[in-house]
Order: C-alpha cells, then structure tokens, then sequence
C-alpha cells in the first residue's frame, strides 16, 4: 500500500506534471514495483525524482527519463522492442508493460543474473534476456520496432540502424563520457530522420560501436 500511494504520487508529480501525457506509458508506470529494481537499503527511496546506484557503478534511472524515453518510442501493443543495458530492469519491465515482447542485453554478469530473476519473479514472461555486448545489437530477431539505448553512447551504433524497422524508432543518448543529447531517430523508407529531445547524463555505452574504454 505504502509504495502503490508512492508509486502513484510519481506519476503525477514527476511525470503527468512535466507533460508526459500517453496513457500507456503512465499506466505501465502505475504498475511497475520499481521498489523491487533496486537494493533492500534504497526501496524507500526508490520512487524519488533522481537515479539511484544498483550495484557495479551503474545506475536505475530517474522515473521522468524512464517516462521521456518510452514516451518517445510511440509503442503499441504490437511491437517488439530492443534494450542495450538491462541494468536493474526496471525499464525493461516498464516497456514490457506495453510493448508484444522486449529483447534486453547487459554486459555485466551480475545485473544481467539479477534483472534474469527479477522478471521471472514477476512473471515477465514477454522478456527476454542476453548476456553480451549490446552495440552489435541482436541480429537474429531483428528488425526491431524500437530500439532503446540507456547509456551514452559516442555515436549512433550502427548495427542498431540497420537492425531498425522501416517505420520504427530508435532513442538513445549521444555525446561526450559526460553529458549527451537525448536523440529519437525514424526510420523511413528512404533514410533515417533523427530529433534531438535534450540533454541528459548516462553512464557510458561499452563496447564494439560504444566505447572502448
Ligand atoms: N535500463 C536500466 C534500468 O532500467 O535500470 C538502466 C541502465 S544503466 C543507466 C546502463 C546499463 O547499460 C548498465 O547496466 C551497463 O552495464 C549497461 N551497458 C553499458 N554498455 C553496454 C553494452 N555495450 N551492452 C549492454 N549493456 C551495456
């Protein structure tokens, strides 16, 4: 009860006040328990408005950038959706909410194991999980309706555009190690449209087409 009234107040104050309007996205927000993505010692803080640590100096971030970011994806029930950096899996979970089936990768074991349990725990059954370097994306399932990136990357992987759905979109941040740009970029039938949405601060983007150290 306690965290339903925490989870709600959220929504409202961080969220619906900052102009986030879809009614998927609130709603998958609703549902949520981001009180179980993050340690025993930090559940009371865990509806906050700011990022909180989960352990391997990575980050859950701030319930708005969750909000901005899926808001900007424009899901349907329909889509198949691609996360680079499961971390906690709170974003996962939310996507989950709204989208037909979410494909994440982490690139740390521990995170990767953690996120694996807690979706199980909760019966994500439309969630499924890789271990691995995300930058190479994944091209087995692809095309992709949306992909989303949630760490800063030095440039727009390109393996995640030609893994995108003509018609889908694609949100990531883009900049310098940090502060970046969050970016949505469209596919259309004939090349990529890219929007700039604003700044942010992301943990980094490892790895092929991320960066390298
Ligand atoms: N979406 C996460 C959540 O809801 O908790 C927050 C992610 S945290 C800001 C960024 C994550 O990206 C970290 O867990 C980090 O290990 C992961 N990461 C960084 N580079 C990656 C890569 N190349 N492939 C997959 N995951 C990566």
């Amino acid at each position: 009860m306690r965290f339903e009234r925490q989870r709600e107040e959220m929504v409202s104050r961080q969220i619906e006040s900052r102009g986030i309007e879809n009614p998927r996205v609130l709603e998958a927000m609703r549902r949520v328990p981001r009180h179980l993505f993050v340690s025993e010692a930090l559940r009371d803080q865990a509806y906050g408005d700011y990022p909180l640590p989960i352990g391997e100096q990575q980050t859950i971030s701030q319930p708005y950038i969750v909000a901005e970011m899926t808001a900007a994806l424009d899901l349907t029930p329909d889509d198949r959706v691609l996360e680079l950096g499961t971390g906690s899996g709170y974003q996962a979970a939310v996507l989950a909410e709204i989208a037909f089936r979410v494909y994440t990768i982490e690139r740390i074991y521990a995170l990767y194991a953690r996120a694996r349990k807690i979706f199980d725990q909760l019966h994500y059954h439309n969630i499924v999980t890789r271990y691995g370097d995300g930058t190479t994306g994944w091209p087995e399932e692809a095309p992709f309706d949306a992909i989303i990136v949630t760490a800063g990357a030095p440039q727009l992987p390109k393996p995640l555009l030609d893994q995108l759905a003509v018609g889908g979109r694609m949100v990531l941040p883009i900049g310098d190690r940090r502060t970046q740009d969050l970016v949505k970029v469209v596919r259309e039938k004939e090349g990529f449209r890219q929007i700039s949405l604003g700044g942010c601060r992301f943990v980094k983007l490892m790895g092929e087409y991320g960066w390298k150290y």
